[in-house]
């Protein structure tokens, strides 16, 4: 009988140490950054507002003879985790600053931009004129960007980020992080 009882203390022992040491390392990424981030409502795509000023931006530098390319959207948190890790672990260049659930693109909210020259090439350069009205295209498609009221990356004191351009609604990466959401 009192090796029962001393066995039923060893379990009960290592039931609580399993508790308090194994069970919370064997927590998933996913719920150990919904300790920090709220992802209830997370959208898996872009806000349709965006998506319509997107659509929007396209047509308009098309229409002064700006072809443009849309190469990033919507980034789910692993994404972005896997974008922030290049050119750390590695030897290519830093492309964000921002991991999972620290960057707009991350609830739908931005876009990255650059253009198509006339041979079908993907370029980023700033002082392209492809229309040839001797203003630097890259500019021109971000005034009109502005003008449809996003922000751009490039207006960033620190990291600028130029084919970046994002809409908060209001809404700090904080406030996304603790579960607000556009409308
Ligand atoms: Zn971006």
């Amino acid at each position: 009988m009192k090796k029962l009882l001393k066995l039923v203390v060893l379990f009960i022992f290592m039931f609580i140490f399993y508790q308090l040491f194994i069970a919370p390392e064997q927590l998933t990424v996913e719920q150990q950054i919904d300790h920090d981030i709220d992802i209830t409502d997370l959208p898996s795509e872009l806000h349709p507002v965006v998506a319509e000023k997107t659509a929007d931006l396209i047509q308009r530098s098309g229409e002064i003879g700006i072809s443009i390319i849309i190469t990033d959207d919507y980034r789910s948190f692993e994404e972005q985790d896997q974008l922030y890790a290049q050119g750390r672990e590695n030897n290519s260049p830093v492309v964000t600053h921002a991991r999972g659930g620290e960057s707009y693109h991350n609830y739908g909210l931005a876009i990255d931009f650059a253009l198509r020259s006339d041979n079908g090439e993907v370029i980023w350069d700033l002082n392209y004129d492809g229309n040839g009205n001797g203003q630097s295209d890259w500019l021109e498609v971000v005034d009109i960007a502005k003008d449809l009221g996003f922000e751009w990356g490039g207006d960033w004191e620190h990291f600028k980020d130029y084919p970046h351009l994002q809409m908060d609604f209001g809404f700090t990466i904080q406030e996304l992080q603790q579960g607000q959401r556009p409308d």
